[in-house]
């Protein structure tokens, strides 16, 4: 029997869960309980995961902003892993995919699970991959095994590539960049050696259950994605988007949330049509997008080229986006990479939130505008999306305290400060700089926790950054 919030939704119970996520997003619990219900949000929330602070996925909330993190084969251990964590809770990820495919794969998804207060999501594909002695040898029951395991550490959802079918691949033939999903060509090479159709597909029913046991929320991985403009809204792509409609509506028959994976490369002028199809195909189920890339000739710019991309998805209705740092194609991310993709994806779901009209968001931009328009540098910062970037930038040219109080900054000088010029000319009398005389009042704006956070709001004691001395806060926390 299923126990999982969408039970709990149909059956009309406003569970502890969809009442903190109602009071994070300002919205009223009831309708919180309905989006979860009727399968238009999800509440990515397993019963193991003892650190997490509940959050809601869907259209009709805040946009929000997925980091992948995880070791490789070349770089893996667990300090380095927590680190890892901690940068991306603190620059604002709401939820995190540990994509681990080096060694130690189990203790570092416990270890993150008792430490993230956001949502922890896997591809338990890679781990069978690990523990098969060839990819081709994974078997259902190891499938299933792991999968099963995973549930029961805590993680809160889980991309399954079940949607990529055997007759699927012929239409992938034609394509100048083939599969690019890592999950799908490991799945399609299955099927092309062992003539079986997909094992996830073949054992769907059983991954329900496991799910259903656990409240495990599906990510319903989308192995056909385009990786290029080329292969953009192709017919591989829309083929296994129809299968994963269907998917979708097996998996609320068993009472479980599910949100589905959408592209990858896409043209500006194709982004809105994507979001458009997912959810009539997928009856409204939340949209999670990486990107998409709009244009491919930028490596080493990705963050950008997929943010304007995800900006435009936010705003036709997509749920969530996969950040893409400036590694993209290119490298596993370093710190900064994460700062600069978290910072990129986050003003796309916030541009998104503000074009929607979400109650409150702009709130954040009307505050920051007037601390701009009255120089009050330091609130100015305080309120900046990366308040350390924001005064890093000015003081490299205007470092002194006394710069905080000044009518310009070094962009256009003094003499060719608008906003200076503009101020006295309102004040011919010159004398004192003009106050606004209406203020927006962030503390008491409708805007929510989710809707106005500088960088470090997400930061939690259960995420503690390394000390000073060395000694790693991985160290401090499992000697208690
Ligand atoms: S100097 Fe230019 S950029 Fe700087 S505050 Fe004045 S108008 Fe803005």
């Amino acid at each position: 029997m299923a126990n999982t919030q969408i039970t709990a939704a149909r059956a009309g119970t406003v569970t502890e869960e969809m009442k903190r996520v109602a009071e994070r997003e300002n919205r009223d619990p009831e309708f919180v309980r309905e989006q979860v219900a009727d399968g238009q949000a999800v509440i990515p929330a397993n019963r193991n995961h003892d650190a997490l602070d509940p959050m809601i996925i869907g259209r009709e909330f805040a946009t929000k902003v997925n980091a992948n993190i995880g070791n490789s084969e070349t770089t893996s251990d667990l300090e380095t892993e927590l680190e890892k964590l901690h940068t991306a809770v603190h620059y604002g990820a709401d939820t995190v995919m540990d994509l681990g495919t080096g060694s130690d794969l189990d203790e570092i998804r416990e270890t993150h699970l008792e430490h993230s207060p956001v949502p922890v999501g896997t591809v338990p594909l890679y781990e069978a991959v690990k523990r098969a002695e060839r990819p081709e040898e994974i078997t259902t029951d190891l499938l299933l095994e792991v999968i099963e395991k995973q549930a029961e550490q805590g993680v809160d959802y889980m991309t399954i590539h079940a949607g990529i079918l055997a007759e699927h691949l012929p239409l992938t033939d034609g394509r100048k960049t083939g599969i690019v999903s890592r999950g799908g060509s490991i799945v399609a090479k299955w099927m092309e050696e062992r003539g079986e159709q997909n094992p996830l597909f073949q054992v769907y029913d059983e991954i329900c259950e496991i799910f259903a046991a656990h409240d495990v929320t599906f990510s319903l991985g989308d192995s056909l994605r385009p990786g290029s403009l080329a292969d953009a809204c192709d017919e591989a792509q829309y083929a296994e988007l129809d299968t994963l409609g269907e998917l979708t509506r097996r998996a609320w028959d068993h009472d479980v949330q599910v949100m589905v994976e959408g592209p990858g490369h896409v043209p500006m002028h194709r982004v809105a049509e994507n979001v458009e199809r997912q959810q009539a195909v997928c009856d409204g189920a939340p949209f999670y997008v990486l990107g998409p890339l709009v244009t491919d000739i930028a490596p080493g710019y990705d963050h950008i080229t997929s943010s304007i991309g995800a900006a435009m998805a936010a705003q036709a209705g997509a749920a969530m986006l996969c950040y893409v740092t400036p590694k993209e194609h290119l490298g596993l991310p370093e710190e900064e990479d994460v700062r600069d993709g978290l910072a990129a994806y986050r003003i796309a779901a916030h541009a998104g939130d503000v074009a929607n009209e979400r109650s409150g968001a702009r709130d954040w931009d009307d505050a920051l505008s007037e601390a701009r328009y009255e120089f009050d540098w330091r609130e100015q910062f305080r309120l900046a999306l990366d308040p350390d970037r924001a005064r890093e930038y000015h003081d490299q040219t205007l470092p002194g305290d006394n710069y905080k109080e000044a009518r310009f900054c070094s962009m256009c000088g003094v003499d060719f400060c608008s906003m200076r010029i503009d101020q006295d000319a309102r004040d011919v009398e010159g004398g004192e700089m003009t106050r606004l005389e209406t203020k927006t009042d962030l503390e008491s704006s409708p805007a929510s926790e989710v809707n106005l956070p500088p960088v470090g709001t997400h930061d939690s004691p259960s995420t503690p950054e390394p000390d000073s001395d060395g000694e790693s806060a991985l160290e401090g926390a499992s000697d208690d």
